[in-house]
């Protein structure tokens, strides 16, 4: 079931509700022109899936990021080996966290500002992960318990900032630099995609300009997901909207003002945004 959030102004600036979003998706992980949203009551991850009688064209409403985390977006650094190797580095022994403010959040389609302080922008395609419930030692074999979905996002660096900040508080957490969604695919009992296939191995590829520029398998995590969830929620108390990034495989490279990027992620969708300078 993928869940979306959105507003009925295509300017996105109507009162932002939730729904479903129907139909299949074809081979690009586009919806089907005739796909519409269903609306539901209020937050699903807080209060369930309840469904109004009421449905809106998806070709005529703005899709918004579909998770604005209420505490974080806990990023995961050097989570393939082979990105790893190509920042000249080794893997780390555990998992390296940092995080992202929510302010860096925004949605599909929305610009990606190319900040003055910056002469290197990259992108990292990577598969996220939604929190459903409060949560804190989540064993690995609990993780998907405590899983609302998955959806894309797109971990935008600043290169040089990282290198030459030591922390990542700049690098990674400006405004602009956390684009999410189009949607979260939420597993459900009579869904066709199982949450199991995110761990066992999607494809995630990044294109650039409409170029590949990456091309991996969430497989190739070093750590997976149930893995990562109970290494994050064994230091820090995971709230329901909270998104976990879990690494970007190899191919990472610069974007330009004028560039379009989008992230694809196998049976879940595809996530573009563009350039911009302000
Ligand atoms: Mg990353």
């Amino acid at each position: 079931m993928r869940i979306a959030r959105f507003t009925n102004a295509k300017d996105g600036q109507g009162e932002p509700a939730y729904g479903v979003v129907t139909g299949d998706l074809d081979q690009f992980g586009q919806p089907a022109e005739d796909a519409v949203i269903v609306e539901l009551v209020g937050d699903p991850m807080y209060v369930g899936l309840k469904v109004l009688e009421k449905e809106h064209r998806l070709a005529d409403v703005k899709l918004l990021a579909p998770v604005i985390p209420r505490s974080k977006v806990v990023g995961v650094g050097k989570n393939y080996a082979a990105h790893a190797a190509e920042m000249g580095g080794d893997q780390p022994a555990e998992p390296l966290l940092f995080l992202k403010p929510n302010t860096s959040v925004i949605g599909p389609n929305d610009a990606i500002v190319y900040p003055r302080q910056s002469s290197h922008l990259s992108y990292e395609g990577e598969l996220a992960v939604v929190i459903g419930r409060i949560c804190r030692d989540v064993p690995p074999e609990r993780a998907t318990d405590v899983i609302f979905g998955y959806t894309i996002a797109n971990d935008v660096t600043a290169r040089d900032l990282q290198k030459s900040d030591n922390q990542w508080a700049r690098a990674k957490g400006m405004d602009t630099f956390c684009p999410l969604g189009p949607w979260i695919d939420h597993p459900t009992v009579e869904g066709d995609l199982d949450p199991q296939a995110f761990i066992d191995g999607r494809r995630v590829q990044t294109f650039l300009n409409g170029n590949v520029v990456q091309d991996g398998t969430t497989a190739d995590m070093t750590w997976d997901i149930p893995n990562l969830v109970a290494y994050i929620s064994a230091a820090m108390t995971l709230l329901p909207g909270d998104v976990i990034l879990t690494g970007t495989p190899e191919g990472v490279g610069a974007m330009e003002p004028g560039d379009e990027v989008e992230v694809f992620v196998e049976g879940l969708g595809s996530l573009t945004n563009t350039v911009i300078r302000r």
